[in-house]
């Protein structure tokens, strides 16, 4: 999207004003493909032809290219299926049939998005999970920094945004016992599961997913 396109008056007086002092049409600057990716715009062709259309929910990364890891795999599929109508000049491989035939690829495949999140989920809760009733200062400290890398450096860009901004909205780890960094986990993954459309998760009974096991004894 050129920047005359985005709303900033600011940019567009600038614009105006060195077409009337120089009586040259002012050039607009493109969007980086970060910035792009940001708006959910498709990247631009690097021949300057038209850019090309993307499934819905094909979601792209800073460097303007797909992101799988924030991409769910129907939304990825779609694409490829997209991309295998269209004529290739050469063809050496073929994905296996299992790949193309199952709902879901085989375990052995880059995760999407919704598996992504249920490792990082597992993983995030059961940190809570063993984490000291006690912890010393130090436990503490390390606990934000680790959570605050993470909001930088988990791997879908758009999840990672979201989880950042959630974090600056007052709701800073809580780390000072087990229980309460438990919930405050809870509440994270309440807050994406409020923004998928899914249904809250019960914060009282968090121990019991993720260390005690349940009550009705299912999981001894
Ligand atoms: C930080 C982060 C941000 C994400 N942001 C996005 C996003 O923007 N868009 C997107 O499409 N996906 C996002 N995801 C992935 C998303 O949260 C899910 O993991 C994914 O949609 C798969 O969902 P699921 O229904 O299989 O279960 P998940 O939500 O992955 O949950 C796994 C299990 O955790 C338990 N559980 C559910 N809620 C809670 C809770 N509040 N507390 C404790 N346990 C709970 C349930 O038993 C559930 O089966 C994000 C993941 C993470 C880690």
């Amino acid at each position: 999207m050129p920047l005359t396109e985005f709303e900033f008056p600011i940019l567009q007086h600038f614009l105006c004003v060195v077409e009337s002092r120089t009586g040259m049409p002012a050039q607009p600057l493109d969007a980086t493909p970060e910035q792009r990716a940001r708006a959910g715009e498709p990247p631009q062709q690097q021949d300057g032809g038209s850019p090309k259309q993307l499934p819905k929910g094909v979601v792209l990364g800073p460097d303007g290219k797909p992101c799988r890891s924030c991409t769910s795999v129907a939304s990825w599929r779609a694409m490829i299926r997209d991309k295998s109508t269209q004529p290739k000049t050469i063809s050496t491989t073929q994905p296996p049939a299992t790949a193309i035939t199952s709902l879901q690829p085989p375990a052995d495949c880059p995760p999407d998005v919704d598996q992504l999140g249920r490792s990082t989920w597992t993983l995030l809760h059961s940190m809570t999970a063993t984490y000291p009733e006690k912890p010393s200062f130090t436990q503490q400290s390390e606990t934000r920094q680790f959570m605050t890398l993470f909001g930088k450096m988990y791997p879908c860009w758009s999840c990672a945004d979201d989880f950042r901004a959630w974090m600056k909205e007052g709701n800073e780890p809580k780390v000072s016992n087990r229980d309460e960094f438990g919930r405050w986990m809870c509440e994270a993954h309440n807050a994406v599961n409020v923004k998928l459309g899914k249904e809250s998760f019960d914060c009282n009974r968090w121990q019991e997913r993720w260390r005690t096991g349940w009550k009705d004894g299912r999981c001894d």
